[in-house]
């Protein structure tokens, strides 16, 4: 029989591509799943089966695939000006545009904008910010940068550095020096025995003892997700964040929120950090700015550290791709758009309390031990016993079992250990949420089975 186009693909793909976050051997023996086309929250692969994206992509394509309004301000970028830098006092529209509609955007006195390519670059953006604006302060001690256990900040050095995966640590020597690690406020998994108020503020105020225990004069700020994504969607308790500010105003901390996952729109708000309340000193954004259609991230930098750095002459960084002006046209076109169909409060007032309460109904399966969610965001616990609440051992993996029913069931959903969590495109409607939702139970259901 002649090899397909599918196959013909694999062969290549196992053959000269090496993939991020992929176990190389589970690929060589089963193949690639082959991603051919995107409408609205679906996705088709090469056997012509629709998958409906519980992911977004990764946790980016908010208005869905297939956007016409963000294809044509690519075109259009890309005949006018497919290129060029912001370096040696150089601007171009796109990012001049950009930066101001950002600053009217963004809470708080986040008023200055430093673009960057993605993610990972705004968090090794803000690492060196922050050091260069308190050796501009005169304090040049104040190096250490606290984060917590299992956040994600991703894959550079620096973003796997503050990031707390320990299996990320453990390849190639991680942390760098001067990255310390607090525990998360994730009430099911380290906590779920105390109150949850209670354990919110003991968590929080571990990083207060970290800080005395490093001596304040050393720490120059304090990084987290608002709700930490690849972590397993973990939403602190209430009082959590309030305590944290407080913690780092008491000892002049800098509060740098990596909003990456929750920027646009995801909680319900523009940016989480109006939600919970918050004033941070810089602000990471990335995937949801342009939707995901281009690579594009940022980091908002307030007005006091903005201060410093301008007035401190000239500051060393800064990439090819910083502020790409096809990157910043599409990322405008996406702002317009989520601002005509008032995408935010859609997500605030409409279908994120749909999704959530549709979401809770999964919680009657014997399978879940907890369901959560916020915004587009939620994630369920599988536990081997709903009464005691019993996690099933490590080995059985029950999460990746769950994954793979999901999508023989159509839907894509992820895996973290055993919490399935999803995060689906902001546009999804009523009828795709009780999809989603019914695809849900189906592949609890087939896990079951699997596991008993
Ligand atoms: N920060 C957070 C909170 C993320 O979730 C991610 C990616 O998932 C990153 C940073 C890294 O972003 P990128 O993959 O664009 O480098």
């Amino acid at each position: 029989m002649p090899e397909s186009n599918k196959e013909a693909l694999q062969r290549l793909d196992a053959a000269h591509h090496l993939h991020p976050f992929t176990d190389g051997r589970a690929l060589q023996q089963k193949g690639t799943r082959v991603i051919e086309r995107g409408e609205g929250v679906y996705l088709w692969d090469a056997d012509g089966n629709r998958i409906l994206d519980g992911m977004a992509g990764l946790w980016c394509v908010n208005l869905g695939y297939g956007r016409q309004e963000l294809i044509e301000a690519a075109d259009a970028q890309l005949r006018q000006l497919p290129y060029y830098n912001l370096f040696f006092q150089t601007t171009h529209p796109p990012a001049a545009r950009l930066a101001a509609t950002l600053a009217g955007l963004l809470p708080g006195d986040l008023h200055h904008l430093f673009f960057t390519g993605s993610g990972s670059e705004c968090n090794d953006t803000v690492v060196r910010m922050v050091r260069h604006f308190w050796a501009e302060r005169g304090r040049p001690e104040r190096r250490v940068i606290i984060s917590r256990n299992n956040a994600y900040h991703g894959s550079t050095l620096a973003g796997a550095s503050l990031g707390g995966m320990k299996p990320m640590h453990g390849q190639g020597g991680l942390p760098l020096p001067d990255m310390v690690h607090i525990d998360q406020p994730y009430h099911f998994g380290e906590g779920r025995d105390t109150d949850p108020h209670a354990f919110g503020l003991e968590r929080a105020r571990q990083l207060e003892r970290k800080i005395l225990a490093l001596g304040p004069e050393r720490v120059a700020a304090f990084i987290g997700e608002p709700v930490q994504g690849a972590g397993g969607v973990i939403i602190p308790p209430d009082g959590y964040w309030p305590e944290i500010q407080r913690i780092c105003q008491k000892y002049d901390v800098l509060l740098v929120m990596d909003e990456v996952i929750c920027g646009f729109g995801r909680t319900g708000h523009w940016f989480a950090s109006e939600y919970y309340g918050l004033a941070p000193d810089l602000l990471c954004m990335a995937k949801g700015i342009t939707s995901g259609y281009q690579p594009l991230g940022a980091v908002a930098v307030g007005d006091r550290v903005a201060e410093t750095l301008i007035n401190g002459g000239e500051f060393f960084h800064g990439f090819t791709y910083s502020g790409h002006p096809v990157a910043c046209a599409v990322a405008q076109a996406c702002i317009e758009v989520m601002q005509r169909e008032q995408v935010v409060e859609r997500v605030r007032d409409d279908i994120g309390p749909y999704l959530q309460r549709r979401w809770a109904s999964l919680g009657d399966h014997p399978l879940v031990g907890e369901t959560r969610g916020l915004g587009l965001l939620a994630a369920l616990e599988l536990v081997a016993d709903q009464a005691t609440l019993q996690r099933f051992p490590t080995d059985t993996g029950a999460g990746l079992i769950c994954r793979e029913h999901c999508f023989e069931q159509g839907l894509v959903m992820r895996a973290v250990g055993d919490t399935m969590i999803i995060s689906p495109p902001l546009v999804i409607t009523h009828e795709q949420v009780d999809e989603l939702v019914e695809k849900a139970r189906r592949a609890l259901d087939l896990t079951l089975s699997t596991l008993s």
